[in-house]
């Protein structure tokens, strides 16, 4: 009749099951439902004499008994079901249209207060959960390898077992479901999933789960396997990882097992709990095979592979998978309802050892580490089918859960992407959403130790954290978010999903850099992971640096009409990524420094470059695509969030310049060539266009409006003093300050040798033959941007940023009307200015730029200690710290086009806006390369195959032996796009 009621229930939508209950009413009384949990315990009490007496026909007992089993399990499951159907709807149940019941249904308010005092009274749950567990005997793993009809018999018996196992699951997760209402039914439910042989089912369901996985669930320290495991798991961390490390791992787990037999040990205390409960409440002893543990799983161990099959004397059948799948899912959607238990009471203890054991074993079967059976050779499972794995991440605070969630996420995001696993199309954007989530949650997780974290136990959790894989899953987010947007963006099957994937992408690339900067994690974590996610997040910057400059070209080059328009759009959007997602993703100057005082290379990794050049190579892309985007940006009409992301950036990639420019106490300073690289004046001048760029602020008296406005005013001012100081640096280098005086000197006869003019001071006599000729249009190429963009506008506001770039300017142009009055008003410097004297033309220049190298020295002294600029009416830099990820997301336009921007700009103003870059400084490859950098130098580079930029076949070029590349393909495209030049100069 069960049978019968559950082949029909299953047809049926909710409504016409109302109906059913009035014709199987009889079944959901208490009555019927002691019956049945009176007969299971009954008989498995019978069941466990006889094959201890060893009967005749104790194999057909123990498979009677599973069958029982199965059958009051499925009764139970059904039992909740009509529960449930019966129950009004609730905002959280999707009861469909069951809403409204036919008048000649029984009232059904009345009937479930009936059925829930049946399936509460009669304790149907507690009694099957007990007799999956325990309650069935187990057969005996030798008679079921031999032929025969035994053996058959208890084969049937496991796999009853495992039905019923898995009707149990769903009863309890529909159970918790409902306990989730209000009322009698939360109170009488949450009693009986409060039940210690229900806990215990649901914890025994997931150390299945692991042991399908060839995990061991003994807790940290138990011994030596578990290290074998962890030593498996971090290695290549593909599907021969496990399998490797000590045996622990696939079949050798279940091998082991086998060979250990009966006399395994069994040391936890938990188990060893459950077994005393198990004793109490059968009332008898229990055979001493399996003690405290469920043989299913211990049965699975020895054989080797898992008896998934629903199909009766199946073992091994590949169909297993999709019912597997199901079975964890529920295990899962247990463990996750077991942490917010009903009335807000503590979860039961032991659960946070489970969750990141029960995602570390989704992984693992994910990889194909699993045993064999359903899990082997399909490694490409298709975890995305089970929806509770991303609420089990919501509700766990332990980092090292978020870690295997997010593995798991990346295993997923990684077979999506190369087309494994699924039959659905366009499952990325699932996989990248529960990346997402995973790495959102990091965010929001402490990876401290529970209880006052002592360095042992911090030590434990870094232990946990590289067991799995953390940091290398922060580069590979970055990988398969960068591939998971060009695979998007290139196909047009997917025009659909490219906001949602671009959107998810964003939030992906956004938090992987940020991630390093984290204090939730452990810095030795954060430095493992810092070099690989910082070269793969400049190399993408490195290309969309690029791609804006030749959109720009093409906007310039274009007609005006639609071609032009078309190219300004492109550029628009390529510009609202940026701001979305890279310039702000970037993490601090200084941040970097510390995270690389001390650097690690990760734990069987190859390493990709000395850390001071992965840095530097971080900060030129900083510095190239912020001048690019800061350009382009200001000609438009910018909101005011985008506006104070790029004053933000502007800030932080003018403080790396500044702290570039001399060795600072922990920050590695740069060779003059590198320096230059860095293209310091096209920075500045696009920081210049900013400061001009009209931002539109909300109209109106509001407190927000004064709020923002007063926000971006102070952001300005730091931008403002941040260049002088800069400027400041520069001028005082002794490389680099004759140049950086030739940009801020007026363009003027007979000023083009600005390499001939040493400066007499200057420490190293070498300073002229420093850096390349200055090219043509760099003479005073910083005149008009500063006295335009900073000068004009800090008049009124900032007199101190105002008389520092007065200065330096008035200094430069010293140099050419020597002795003149303009240079009368710096008599305040330390030193030099007896040289100018001498009415020789060389001797004056050389004196000229002797003298604008102590003014810059000096300002730049009195700045860098805290001096007037920074500290001018009492404002500090430090609110610009605060700009980050609270900020986010930005909205999808950063252009406010509803108003014609610049139409009151003075022309000056304008100007400057539609004035294109200075051009920039050719700094010769052999000096400006990293040659110990490991990353494609292409720059429009798309692969981000592997785990890291050092695991792509990178190949140096023969011709120049300063770049590498990844393929053939990028070093031809290079070769042509301009190489060619640079490796013969070499
Ligand atoms: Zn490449
Ligand atoms: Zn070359």
């Amino acid at each position: 009749m069960i049978h019968a009621y559950e082949t029909s229930a299953q047809s049926l939508p909710g409504r016409h099951r109302v109906q059913l209950y009035r014709v199987t009413t009889p079944l959901w009384t208490c009555e019927l439902m002691c019956l049945a949990a009176n007969a299971l315990t009954s008989y498995a009490a019978f069941a466990h004499r006889s094959v201890e007496e060893g009967g005749e026909h104790a194999a057909q007992h123990v498979v009677s008994c599973a069958e029982l089993a199965k059958v009051c399990a499925t009764y139970a499951n059904q039992a909740v079901n009509v529960l449930s159907d019966l129950l009004p709807p609730d905002n959280n149940d999707e009861a469909g249209p069951g809403a409204t019941p036919p008048a000649s249904a029984p009232d059904p308010a009345a009937a479930a207060s009936e059925v829930l005092a049946a399936l509460t009274g009669c304790r149907l749950l507690p009694a099957v959960c007990s007799a999956v567990l325990r309650g069935c005997p187990s057969p005996d793993p030798a008679l079921i390898l031999q032929p025969g009809p035994d053996a058959e018999l208890l084969r049937t018996s496991a796999t009853c077992v495992n039905v019923a196992a898995m009707a149990t699951g769903q009863a309890l997760l529909r159970a918790h479901a409902l306990s989730l209402r209000s009322g009698a039914v939360a109170v009488l439910l949450a009693a009986q999933l409060a039940h210690p042989d229900v806990v215990a089912l649901q914890e025994a369901l997931v150390e299945r789960l692991c042991v399908h996985a060839g995990l061991q669930t003994e807790p940290p320290g138990a011994g030596g396997e578990r290290e074998g495991a962890c030593a498996g798991a971090e290695g290549t961390g593909r599907a021969e990882g496990g399998g490797s490390g000590a045996g622990a791992g696939g079949r050798g787990g279940g091998a082991r097992a086998g060979a250990q037999g009966r006399a395994r040990p069994q040391a936890r205390a938990q188990a060893q709990a459950r077994a005393q409960a198990g004793s109490r409440s059968n009332g008898r002893g229990r055979s001493t095979e399996g003690q405290g543990r469920w043989w299913l799983p211990e049965l699975e161990a020895r054989l080797g592979h898992v008896t998934g099959s629903p199909v009766k004397g199946e073992w091994r059948s590949l169909e297993t998978g999709r019912w597997l799948i199901q079975q964890h899912d529920i295990t899962v959607g247990c463990l996750e309802a077991q942490h917010r238990p009903v009335g807000g009471g503590a979860p039961p203890p032991g659960l946070a050892r489970l969750v990141p054991r029960a995602l570390e074993a989704l992984c693992r079967l994910y990889r194909g580490q699993g045993l064999a059976g359903a899990y082997s050779p399909c490694p490409a499972w298709d975890f995305t089918a089970m929806p509770n794995v991303d609420r089990l991440v919501l509700v766990t605070r332990s980092a090292e859960a978020v870690a295997w969630a997010l593995a798991l996420n990346l295993e997923g995001l990684e077979a999506r992407l190369e087309g494994r696993g699924s039959t659905r199309v366009h499952g990325e954007d699932e996989a990248l959403r529960g990346t997402e989530l995973a790495m959102t949650m990091l965010a929001h997780t402490s990876a401290e130790a529970p209880d006052g974290a002592d360095a042992a136990s911090t030590a434990d959790v870094v232990a946990q954290l590289r067991r799995a894989g953390l940091a290398a899953s922060l580069e590979r987010t970055l990988r398969l978010a960068f591939t998971a947007a060009d695979r998007a963006a290139l196909s047009p099957h997917n025009l659909l999903h490219l906001p949602r994937i671009a959107q998810d992408t964003a939030k992906v690339t956004l938090l992987a850099p940020k991630a390093l900067v984290l204090d939730t994690l452990p810095a030795e974590l954060r430095r493992e992971a810092s070099a690989g996610v910082l070269v793969t997040f400049a190399k993408r910057v490195h290309m969309v640096t690029r791609r804006l400059q030749e959109l720009g070209a093409e906007a310039e080059r274009a007609a005006e009409g639609a071609a032009q328009a078309k190219a300004r759009k492109q550029e628009k959007g390529l510009l609202a990524v940026v701001m979305r997602q890279l310039l702000p993703a970037f993490p601090e100057a200084r941040e970097l420094e510390e995270l690389h005082s001390c650097v690690e290379a990760r734990p069987g990794a190859p390493s990709l470059a000395p850390a001071g050049e992965v840095l530097a190579f971080t900060g030129r892309w900083r510095c190239l695509l912020t001048a690019q985007v800061l350009s382009r940006a200001a000609q438009g009409r910018l909101r005011v969030r985008p506006y104070r992301v790029l004053l933000f950036a502007a800030y932080h990639a003018l403080d790396y310049l500044t702290l570039s420019c001399r060795p600072t106490e922990g920050h590695s300073s740069l060779t003059a060539p590198q320096l230059l690289a860095l293209q310091p004046h096209r920075l500045i001048a696009a920081v210049c266009k900013l400061l001009c760029a009209s931002a539109a602020v909300p109209k109106g008296g509001t407190a927000e409006a004064a709020d923002a406005a007063e926000m971006l005013a102070e952001m300005a001012l730091d931008v403002a003093s941040t260049t002088a100081h800069v400027l400041a640096e520069l001028g005082a280098h002794p490389e680099l300050s004759d140049r950086v005086r030739a940009w801020l000197a007026p363009s003027a006869s007979g000023s083009e040798e600005g390499g001939s003019g040493g400066a007499g001071s200057g420490g190293e006599g070498s300073s002229g033959a420093a850096g390349p000729a200055l090219g043509a249009g760099e003479q005073g190429c910083l005149v008009m941007p500063l006295r335009v963009g900073l000068e004009a506008r800090l008049q009124e506001t900032h007199k101190g940023t105002c008389v520092a770039i007065q200065i330096l300017l008035r200094a430069a142009a010293g140099g050419n009307d020597a002795g003149g009055p303009a240079a009368g008003g710096t008599a305040t410097s330390g030193g030099g200015g007896g040289r100018g004297g001498s009415g020789d033309a060389a001797a004056a220049e050389a004196g000229a730029g002797s003298r604008f190298r102590s003014f810059a020295a000096s300002l730049s002294e009195s700045m860098r200690g805290g001096g007037y600029v920074l500290r001018a009416g009492g404002r500090e830099a430090v609110f610009l710290t605060g700009v980050g990820l609270t900020s986010l997301p930005l909205p999808e336009q950063p252009f406010d086009d509803e108003q014609e921007p610049g139409g009151e700009a003075p022309p000056d103003v304008a100007a400057l806006l539609a004035a294109p870059l200075p051009p920039p400084v050719t700094v010769p490859l052999a000096e400006a390369a990293f040659p110990g950098l490991r990353v494609c130098a292409y720059p429009g580079c798309l692969s981000y195959g592997g785990r890291s930029e050092a695991e792509l076949p990178l190949k140096l070029c023969t011709g120049c032996k300063c770049v590498r590349y990844c393929g053939q393909a990028c070093q031809k495209a290079h070769w042509r796009e301009g190489h060619k030049a640079e490796c013969r100069s070499c």
